[in-house]
Order: C-alpha cells, then structure tokens, then sequence
C-alpha cells in the first residue's frame, strides 16, 4: 500500500520560513518530521522530495506583475512582500516556488495514477491573492493547483476544505463565483482575527451562490462546536459530489496556538481528515492532496499534522 500517498518533505520545503523571530520559522517541517517517523507512519507513505514551479506555472494563477515583483524582492533579500506580515529575504522565490512547484508535482503523479493521495506538509499558502503576497503566504500553491486542474486536466467539481483558525481568503475570493470549487471553511471569526472575512453571509457569488460554506467560530470554541459545523459542512460537500479534494488542515485551530483563539484538539483535525479521505474513496476516484497550512507551536502542528496523515492511511 505505501504506493497509495506520496508524502513530501525536502530540503526546499524546509526553507519556507521567514526570518529571526517571525512565527512561521524554518523549523516547522521538522518537527513534523520527527514526530512522523517516531510513530513509524515514514514506513506506510512514499517519500518524494519537492520540485520548483516554473514561471508560467506560477503564472496559471497568479499575475505575472506578482511574479515579476516577488522576484525583485527576493534579490533586494529586504523589506516585506506585503504591508506587514510577509518579509522578503534573499530565496524567498524560491522557497515560494518550491512550496507550489511540489503541489504541482503531488497533482501530476495523482492525474498520472501514481499514487491517490498526497501530504504535504509545508504548503495550503491560502492567504496569497492572484496579485499579491498576505498573511505569511508569498504564493498561493492551492489556487496553482485548482487552476492547473482545470486547464490542463479537465477536472471542473473541485472541493477546498479549509480548517486552519484563519479564513483562506486568497482561494475563497479568487473562485468566489466559480460555481465549480465547492468551498467548507471553517475558522475562528473574523470579528476577532486577521483577516477578518470569511463570515457565514459570504456564500459565493453569481452563478456560484451556494457553493461555498464559511462557519466562523467564536474564540474559544472548542470540539463539540467544530464537529457541529463539520457535520454541515460534510452534509454540503457530499451533495457536490466532487471530483477531486483539496484539505488545508491548519494546525493554527488547535488550542495554544500564539496567533489564534480556537481550542480544538487533533481529534478535530483526524475527523476532517478520515471523512474526506473515505468521501474522496467515494466519489472522486480516491484523490485527495493535503496541505499542512498555518500551526505556530510545534508541538501542535506535530501532533494535529501526524494525525491526518494516520487517518488518511487507515481510509486507505
Ligand atoms: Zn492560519
């Protein structure tokens, strides 16, 4: 069965982070990493080392203005990439391109029958807009992936399932009135965090109205509230009968998080996991790619990321 995920981890993955002091750091994807091999799920997946995106892979999604000036930046090695929350420093190119060249690989040895399912752990960049750097996120390897699932795949019924604390506002304003990208994003209220969107009124647009289901939580919620919006959001994605899934599992949702408020536990993040896996199993020929997303205590992403690799293993 190890044939069946393709697990991604590399050095040019372990580079995305900013630096000196900024929470998203350069020692995110190890410690996952080592978590992962002491609970032996290493021996069950097939490890496969990232890959760069191109420039006009890149640019399936984003502008090639946003292209053109995170490369300027990278070469000044200073300054941020945003207003604020994004530094530049000199690779920050590449590690962007790597976190969205990797996805593109994952998707290409799924539609290539490779493997059904991939994680990766360092990627779900759902801040990134088509034009701009946010959020931490200097491009956005979700939208690269549900861009390249249309052009050069055909595949049109697509669902985003997002549970990391932060609305993913670059997927959810880029595809809001795609009626094709089915969307389940549940965070904690944008009343009370960045970027504050994401409420439950934002259902999509145009022909997409319905589409999309955004379940802001209150700070402070806890299981019992996510898995009642979870049961709706299963309920909604099960009568879009999608063609291939995509899950950003934030482990910034689980309770001591420094940035956030929500108090889940990896057992939130094992459901999300389990039920995707089995509904992908179901109706859309086992594809399914994992993205680790945003999580600023280590032990945290540790254990919420080890645990949905374990269930989507035991979905098979
Ligand atoms: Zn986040």
């Amino acid at each position: 069965m190890a044939e069946d995920l393709i697990l991604f981890v590399g050095d040019a993955l372990a580079k995305y982070g900013f630096p000196a002091g900024h929470p998203l750091g350069v020692d995110r994807q190890a410690a996952f990493w080592s978590a992962a091999q002491q609970q032996n799920l290493h021996r069950r997946v097939t490890v496969t080392d990232p890959r760069t995106a191109t420039r006009s892979e890149l640019e399936r999604f984003h502008t090639a203005q946003h292209v053109d000036w995170v490369e300027s930046r990278s070469h000044a090695g200073e300054g941020y990439l945003d207003s604020g929350d994004t530094p530049a420093f000199p690779g920050v190119f590449d590690a962007g391109a790597a976190v969205a060249g990797t996805a593109l690989e994952g998707l290409e040895r799924i539609m290539a029958g490779q493997a059904a399912k991939t994680f990766q752990p360092i990627g779900g960049l759902h801040h990134a807009r088509r034009g701009q750097s946010a959020g931490f996120c200097v491009f956005n390897d979700l939208g690269v992936v549900i861009d390249t699932l249309r052009s050069q795949f055909g595949v049109e019924q697509i669902a985003y399932v997002d549970i990391d604390v932060h609305h993913g506002d670059g997927i959810y304003y880029s595809y809001e009135t795609d009626p094709g990208l089915c969307i389940v994003d549940i965070h904690e209220s944008g009343h009370f965090l960045y970027p504050g969107t994401g409420h439950a009124d934002e259902r999509g647009r145009g022909a997409a109205v319905g589409t999309k289901l955004n379940l802001p939580l209150d700070p402070g919620a806890g299981d019992r509230d996510f898995f009642a919006a979870w049961e709706r959001g299963l309920a909604h994605l099960r009568a879009q009968a999608p063609k291939f899934i995509l899950l950003q599992c934030g482990a910034d949702s689980l309770a001591g998080d420094p940035l956030a408020d929500l108090r889940l536990t990896p057992a939130a993040h094992g459901r999300v996991a389990r039920d995707l896996a089995r509904l992908a199993n179901e109706s859309a020929d086992g594809r399914m790619m994992v993205f680790g997303g945003g999580g600023y205590d280590l032990g945290n992403l540790a254990a919420g990321w080890t645990r949905v690799l374990e269930e989507v293993l035991e979905a098979g």
